[in-house]
C-alpha cells in the first residue's frame, strides 16, 4: 500500500485572454464591439456578474486532473454543468504491474490525531491485504472494487465552464465541505482568483483551513 498526497494539474490557460473572449461575446448583447479597449472588460464583467448576466460566463471552459480520493469525486460529481472522466475501479485491478501492485489511499493529513490516523493506517493495510486475497482467488475486479474506501486515490479529469467552476468553487471551499475536497478546491479556487480576479475576486471561502494541507497544484499543457 502506499499512502500519496492529492494533486491538481490544471490546464495551462491565460486568464485575460480567457476574460477577453467573454467581453467579445457579451459585447454582441449591445452590439458594442467597437467599445473593446486593453482593459475594458474589467468593467464590462464586473457590471454582468452585479446585474447577474452571468450566462456570458458560458463561454469558456476549464479542464483540470486530479489525484483525489472517491469520496471526492462522489461530491464533486453531483454538479450537473461539469463533465468527468474518472479512473474506474471496475477496470482498473490494483494488483497489476501498471498500478506498482499495491492500493494507493489518499493521506488524510487533516486527521491531526494520531492515535486516529494510526487505526485509519492499519484499516488500510487490512483493506488491501483483502482486495489482493481476493484478487488471488481470482474474483473479478469488479467484485474486489466493493471493499475499496473512500480513501481510494484515482484520477479525474473535468471540465468545466466558468460559470460552473465559479458556482462549484463557491459550494466547494467553505467550511461545511469535507476537508478532502476543500484539500483540491481552495488551491484551485485561489489560482483562479489570481488568474481571473474580476470572475472570481468575490468568491469566499475557509481562510482558516491549514495551508500545509492544501494539495499541490501546477500547470500543463494537456
Ligand atoms: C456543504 C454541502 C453539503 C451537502 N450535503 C449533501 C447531502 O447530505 N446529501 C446530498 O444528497 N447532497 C448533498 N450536497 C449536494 C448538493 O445538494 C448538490 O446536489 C450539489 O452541491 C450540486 O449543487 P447544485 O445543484 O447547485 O449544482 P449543479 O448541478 O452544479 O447546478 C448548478 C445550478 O443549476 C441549477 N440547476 C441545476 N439543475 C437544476 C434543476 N434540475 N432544477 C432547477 N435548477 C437546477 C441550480 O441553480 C444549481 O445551483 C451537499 C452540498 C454541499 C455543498
Amino acid at each position: 500500500m502506499k499512502v500519496v498526497e492529492p494533486y491538481i494539474v490544471v490546464e495551462k490557460f491565460d486568464g485575460i485572454k480567457i476574460m477577453k473572449r467573454i467581453e467579445r461575446a457579451c459585447r454582441t448583447c449591445y452590439r458594442s464591439e467597437g467599445k473593446i479597449t486593453e482593459d475594458s472588460y474589467k468593467k464590462l464583467l464586473k457590471n454582468c456578474i452585479t446585474r447577474g448576466h452571468e450566462s456570458v460566463l458560458e463561454h469558456e471552459k476549464i479542464t483540470v486532473r486530479m489525484f483525489c480520493d472517491i469520496g471526492v469525486y462522489k461530491d464533486l460529481t453531483r454538479h450537473r454543468f461539469a463533465s468527468f472522466s474518472i479512473e474506474s475501479t471496475r477496470y482498473c485491478s490494483y494488483d497489476k504491474d501498471k498500478y506498482g501492485n499495491e492500493i494507493k489511499f489518499i493521506n488524510p493529513s487533516y486527521i491531526k490525531d494520531e492515535k486516529t490516523y494510526h487505526v485509519w493506517e492499519e484499516c488500510m493495510k487490512e483493506i488491501e491485504k483483502k482486495y489482493m486475497e481476493m484478487k488471488e482467488l481470482d474474483a473479478p475486479t469488479d467484485m474486489c472494487r466493493l471493499i475499496l474506501p473512500h480513501s481510494t486515490g484515482a484520477e479525474v479529469t473535468m471540465t468545466a465552464n466558468i460559470r460552473e467552476w465559479k458556482h462549484i468553487l463557491s459550494l466547494r471551499t467553505t467550511k461545511h465541505v469535507h476537508p478532502a475536497v476543500r484539500q483540491v478546491m481552495i488551491p484551485l479556487l485561489l489560482k483562479f482568483k489570481e488568474e481571473m480576479p474580476e470572475i472570481f475576486g468575490d468568491v469566499e471561502y475557509d481562510t482558516e483551513f491549514d495551508k500545509n494541507d492544501y494539495a499541490k497544484l501546477t500547470m500543463e499543457e494537456f
